[in-house]
């Protein structure tokens, strides 16, 4: 470590807090009072309900610092509790953040991290409005808490779906976990040999999805403009098959998915085949792809059919029926409760 690292004891937590939170600039009128004083103040907007969600990563469980840029980090972190918010089809208007570092972190890494939460809070206009600074024994502890508005009807609930309805998926699966297996991959050759440079070219896209994922926020509008109200939805983090199991338990139906309707990117197909995996694998157990599953009304079809950020993947069944995969040989498969830990013992 060079000599113009800070350590946070040389300046204590009251002057950290200020060094990371300035320049955080007002982007919501309903946000009265934001970092400074006691609580936060937000207006409350008439006819609106107030969505709130958080989430809470933990260096070692959710990442690992040897390949995830602090700046990614402070972004990751804001943008898997937007998609929460997507998920519900609320407009995200404020975050609060509190983090725990350990003495191994330097006053400059934090402001990296916060370099990354400016970055979001300014493509996605919320306002950082507040949070806690604490030290921890080990490793780096960050948890956003995000804040949204909607009016009652335009809130979109897991339990909506019901039997004929057409399951849909916004973007393209299994990007992330490819970039997270290349850059798993490329750490162990590291580890095993410093001088090698990791071999990451033309896959700039997987490594994107795994390490600056994208909040579906844009989905609200797209919505809007198709004239469409999705029955049900949740948002894809755990992997397809985990949350499609939440939304059909919720919505107490059962589902058909067609294996040759996920869409995928060229170059996740390309990686995929690269490290021997089967891509629909990717996508149905591999996670953190935030992107939105939702149900539509059979009389939708024509609103969504020829739209590039939508794909029909299947249809919801009873219950009794279970959730099913129709592979692309004809053969049919369970979709039973796999999430990614499960399949990285695979
Ligand atoms: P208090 O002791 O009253 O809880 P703090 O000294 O912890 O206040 O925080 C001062 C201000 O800075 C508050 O507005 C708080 O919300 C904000 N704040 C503290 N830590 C963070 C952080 N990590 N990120 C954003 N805002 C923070
Ligand atoms: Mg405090």
């Amino acid at each position: 470590m060079g000599q113009n690292f800070t350590t946070i004891s040389e300046i204590g937590e009251f002057e950290l807090i200020k060094r990371i939170t300035t320049e955080f600039p007002k982007n919501q009128t309903s946000t009265i009072a934001g970092i400074g004083d006691d609580a936060a103040v937000i207006a409350t907007e008439n006819l609106q309900q107030t969505v709130v969600t958080s989430d809470m990563l933990v260096e070692g469980v959710h990442f690992d610092i040897v390949y995830t840029p602090l700046k990614h980090l402070g972004y990751k972190a804001v943008v898997v509790n937007l998609s929460d918010l997507a998920a519900m089809n609320a407009k995200p208007t404020q975050i609060l953040i509190n983090i725990a570092i350990s003495s191994r972190y330097t006053v400059e890494s934090i402001e990296e991290l916060y370099d990354g939460v400016r970055i979001a809070c300014e493509e996605y206009k919320v306002d950082l409005i507040g949070g806690d600074t604490t030290s921890s024994k080990s490793g780096l502890v960050i948890s956003v808490t995000a804040i949204g508005v909607a009016k009652s009807e335009e809130i979109i609930y897991r339990n909506g779906a019901s039997k004929n309805q057409l399951v849909c998926v916004t973007g393209d699966l299994g990007g992330a976990f490819l970039g997270l297996t290349l850059l798993e991959r490329e750490k162990r050759v590291f580890l095993e040999d410093g001088n090698m440079q990791p071999a990451l070219e033309g896959f700039e896209y997987p490594l994107q999805r795994q390490l600056r994922p994208t909040a579906r926020t844009d989905m609200r509008l797209i919505f809007e403009t198709l004239n469409l109200i999705p029955t049900s939805m949740i948002d894809i983090s755990d992997g397809l098959s985990s949350d499609i199991n939440h939304l059909c338990i919720q919505s107490n139906v059962g589902c058909m998915i067609f294996e040759n309707k996920l869409p995928f990117d060229p170059s996740v197909i390309e990686l995929a085949a690269k490290f021997n995996l089967n891509s629909s694998l990717c996508a149905l157990n591999g996670g953190e792809d935030y992107e939105l599953l939702f149900t539509i009304q059979q009389s939708d079809f024509e609103k969504v059919k020829n739209h590039p950020d939508i794909s029909v993947i299947g249809f919801i069944t009873e219950a009794s029926e279970g959730m099913k995969m129709e592979l692309a040989d004809g053969n049919i498969i369970d979709l039973s409760m796999k999430g990614w830990n499960s399949f990285s013992e695979a």
